[in-house]
């Protein structure tokens, strides 16, 4: 009989594919499963305890910001000691990187400042070059050989127990939900906390399905065999989807239509239903800072990196202090009125998050626990035919079968 956390997790289709129930409990795998999603499958016994410790971090089931909650008047952007705009000093590493490789930079520092003796982070996976794998970085070029965004599903936290078996102490870098899975299982785990003195997240707009990423390849008219490797982005600011061919040759698409045709298209259902897009649990939390058209639409015309850099504790302020001190990064506050312009895109969808969860509600399925997300608050924000619209439309795709 499957575990209790997985029957609620497959109710709701709330899974992220984080991978957390993976290292908790031996009878779990993270397997791919439908179009191309990182699942877990029962293969084994999973005891009480290790159900009850899953369920209590699993962000498929609840995420629970309440010890450094969202400020009620600010709640779209989650907490902040330091708000503002920058890259990474070495042109290589920002040109490399997603926006301005300010997530690169600041691992490069925790490295050899000795916060950290290794990072764990995503990185393609070098049998499949559209696929991704994580594992361990120790020095300025694994790190730099990682940058970028990669838009497709990652477990990093699956690996949880292989990384705790080395020695020392370890940054990671993850999506928002699985930095809030981390971060749970370190409240209740001091040894745990000690070990990751630092936390990364970015804003995320949703994981597509292997599928999709599969279309990319259709589009550029690429046969999977023939990639010997493949970004979605970096290498510039946005920069392009390329596929890398064993030939020499290359073929290469827009972000504008990589992500914005293709796949934003087929995000798992989870992403859609995200109050936490923004890495709420994360020490610092990074995102394209964009530059936002006279209409409010962000512009993804090639130019230099520019990553927004948000700094949630105080352990993620003084690392950012720190690396900015040592040269390794240059930043800029700006306000967070400021903020919108460069990311309309996850404004409206937190604003948006309460109607999505009534629409399950009333469609029967359970709703993951927000606490501490200023959920509501945010919902007030968004006038109230968006939210018929949002509710409409969600109940809609149930009754279609295409939520
Ligand atoms: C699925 C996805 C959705 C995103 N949605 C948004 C969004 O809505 N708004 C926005 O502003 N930004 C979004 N981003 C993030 C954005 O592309 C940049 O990563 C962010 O601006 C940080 O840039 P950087 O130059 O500092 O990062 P870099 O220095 O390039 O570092 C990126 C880090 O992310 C890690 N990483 C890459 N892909 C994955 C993955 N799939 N899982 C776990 N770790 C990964 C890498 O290991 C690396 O450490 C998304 C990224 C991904 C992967």
């Amino acid at each position: 009989m499957d575990a209790d956390f997985l029957k609620r997790v497959r109710r709701a289709d709330s899974c992220t594919g984080c991978g957390l129930c993976a290292a908790v409990s031996p009878g779990i795998r993270i397997t791919a499963a439908g179009p191309g999603w990182a699942r877990p499958e029962q293969i084994g016994p999973v005891s009480a305890a290790e159900d009850q410790a899953i369920a209590a971090a699993c962000p498929g089931l609840v995420v629970d910001q309440r010890d450094n909650p969202h400020d009620p008047a600010e709640p779209l952007w989650g907490p902040q000691r330091f708000t503002g705009v920058g890259h990474a000093s070495d042109p290589l590493l920002r040109h490399t990187a997603s926006s301005g490789g300010v997530i690169s930079a600041l691992l490069v520092h925790a490295l050899a400042s000795g916060l950290v003796d290794f990072v764990v982070q995503v990185r393609a996976d070098p049998d499949q070059p559209t696929g991704n794998i994580t594992s361990i970085s120790t020095s300025p070029d694994d790190v730099l050989t990682a940058a970028g965004s990669r838009y497709a599903r990652s477990s990093p936290l699956a690996g949880l127990n292989d990384w705790l078996a080395r020695p020392g102490r370890f940054a990671f870098v993850g999506k928002p939900c699985d930095v809030a899975a981390l971060r749970a299982r370190a409240k209740a785990d001091p040894a745990l906390a000690a070990r990751v003195p630092l936390m990364l997240a970015f804003f995320c707009a949703g994981i597509p399905s292997d599928r999709a990423v599969g279309r990319i390849l259709d589009h550029l008219k690429v046969a999977p065999g023939d990639v010997a490797a493949f970004r979605f982005r970096g290498d510039g600011w946005p920069g392009f989807a390329r596929a890398s061919l064993r030939d020499g040759s290359s073929r290469q698409m827009t972000y504008n239509d990589s992500w914005g045709q293709i796949l934003s298209k087929e995000v798992q259902f989870r992403c859609k239903i995200c109050a936490d897009a923004v890495g709420a649990a994360a020490d610092v939390a990074c995102a394209d800072a964009w530059y936002g058209d006279d209409r409010g639409y962000p512009s993804f015309e090639e130019t230099d990196g520019r990553s927004l850099v948000m700094a949630r504790t105080a352990a993620g302020l003084a690392v950012l202090d720190a690396a900015r001190a040592a040269g390794t990064l240059a930043t800029q506050p700006v306000p967070v009125a400021d903020i919108i312009r460069m990311q309309p895109h996850q404004a409206r969808r937190k604003r948006q998050v309460l109607s999505r969860l009534f629409a399950m509600r009333l469609v029967g399925r359970p709703v993951p626990r927000y606490l501490g997300l200023a959920v509501a608050q945010a919902a007030r924000r968004e006038p109230i035919m968006a939210q018929v619209k949002s509710f409409a439309g969600l109940v809609r795709r149930f009754i279609k079968g295409t939520a």
